[in-house]
């Protein structure tokens, strides 16, 4: 056992998108487990959207950050050492381990992993993103058969999840991804009827044109991961009685593409008019939700009926610039950082 720990730390904030210069890798001694801890080494860690937020020091849902603090964030590992009950040495584990190469855990916050599949799908499609999707489709989207569903980053573990459900329920499924490549993932691996390259259209009404000949019965939901210019481009086109689950922002999260705010009124006004359901929901308050979930969705991903794709980095050194990237759509799938 190493004596020593490795871990990235907020060296500063964010100035609009990230750089390197905001993080830092740094040493620290390795901690010892008190009565109820659990030392684990990491072996993969999750890199999400959400940790945009949290380089920030504003009011949230969460707290931020500190500058020295260590970035915060999912990992998987293995038990160096357990001082808690029900817990062995070996026995592969899941937890907020934050950017780090150990962690030292309440027993209360960990979870034990299942054997029957790779444990990074802990982080991805049988983690948080993916029950974001699972609940956010059920309780928000309430998807009916025959009706039309739009969503960005569509070959992200969110909306990838949501797509092959609502697929599975008898909707009419539009993907709408960054690039050729995750166009045709969207269609062949996810199984959505139509993909739009959003990066090929350089306005919302280009990108607008393109959703509504995809979508000739108009849009019933619209799940938002993304805002920006897709947003501006689906307003117009939701049928009456649509909802919107407002999931994320991504296009939003750097401060810059902030759309014009002289379209506000008119977007406002399509949900008036339209009598759309815009529900803002965070994954946080549906955790009690996660063991139907897994019951319902771990079959599926185990029979492959549920698809899921990971992009894996490796090396602690190298999660800032994965992140960076991921956060600007480098990211084919899940992004993960083995260690
Ligand atoms: P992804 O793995 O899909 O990664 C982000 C993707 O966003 C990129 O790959 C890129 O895909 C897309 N993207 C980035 N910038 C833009 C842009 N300017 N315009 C359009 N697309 C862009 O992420 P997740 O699946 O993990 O998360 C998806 C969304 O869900 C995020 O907004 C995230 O914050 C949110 N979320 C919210 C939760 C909640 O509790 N409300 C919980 C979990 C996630 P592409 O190249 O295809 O454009």
């Amino acid at each position: 056992m190493s004596a020593t720990m490795s871990r990235i730390t907020l060296a500063r904030r964010p100035d609009g998108s990230p750089v390197p210069e905001d993080f830092k890798l740094e040493n620290a001694p390795l901690p010892s487990p008190e009565q109820g801890d659990v030392l684990i080494e990491v072996t993969h860690l999750s890199l999400d959207p959400y940790m945009r937020g949290r380089m920030d020091d504003v009011k949230s849902y969460a707290p931020s950050v500190d500058i020295g603090g260590t970035m915060t964030g999912q990992g998987v590992g293995r038990v160096l050492e357990s001082r808690a009950d029900g817990i062995t040495k070996g026995d592969i584990v899941t937890g907020m381990t934050g950017w780090a190469s150990h962690a030292c855990l309440p027993a209360s916050d960990i979870r034990r992993l299942d054997a029957d599949l790779p444990p990074s799908t802990a982080l991805g499609v049988l983690g948080m993103p993916g029950l974001t999707g699972w609940v956010g489709l059920h309780k928000y989207g309430r998807p009916q058969k025959g009706e039309t569903l739009v969503v960005g980053a569509a070959t992200g573990p969110v909306g990838s999840m949501v797509g092959q459900l609502a697929k599975s329920m008898g909707l009419r499924t539009i993907a709408i991804a960054g690039g050729e490549e995750k166009c045709r993932l969207a269609t062949e691996t996810f199984g959505f009827d139509a993909a739009i390259d959003h990066r090929a259209h350089k306005d919302a009404k280009s990108l607008r044109e393109a959703i509504a000949k995809a979508a000739p019965d108009g849009v019933d939901i619209y799940w938002e991961n993304v805002a920006g210019k897709l947003l501006e481009a689906v307003l117009p086109l939701m049928n009456v009685h649509g909802r919107i689950p407002v999931c994320g922002m991504i296009a939003w999260y750097g401060g810059d593409n902030i759309a014009d705010t002289n379209q506000l009124p008119s977007l406002w006004r399509s949900v008036l008019v339209k009598r759309l359901h815009v529900s803002g929901f965070i994954i946080f308050d549906h955790w009690n939700e996660y063991p139907a979930f897994l019951a319902d969705v771990g079959p599926k991903v185990a029979s492959g009926d549920i698809a899921y794709l990971e992009d894996v980095a490796e090396g602690l050194k190298n999660m800032p610039q994965t992140f960076i990237e991921m956060l600007k759509g480098g990211n084919v799938g899940k992004q993960i950082v083995k260690l």
